[in-house]
């Protein structure tokens, strides 16, 4: 069950609930709205936003 380790943190993430995707900009230290296709990926605006990204692998908290 070991994963890849990887050096740099993810440049890009994807929310899981409404594909609404960031990308890392380094020169404002922020996250931007990813552009695909001339479209922004802003994803639905009242999204909670799951980032499908595991940087510290967090146990999944289940919502009951
Ligand atoms: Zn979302």
């Amino acid at each position: 069950m070991s994963k890849e380790v990887r050096l740099c943190s993810p440049t890009e993430r994807e929310c899981v609930l409404c594909g609404r995707k960031d990308a890392w900009d380094s020169e404002i230290c922020n996250w931007e709205i990813a552009i695909e296709n001339g479209e922004k990926k802003t994803g639905e605006k009242f999204c909670m936003h799951e980032w499908d990204i595991t940087g510290t692998h967090k146990s999944i908290i289940e919502i009951v």
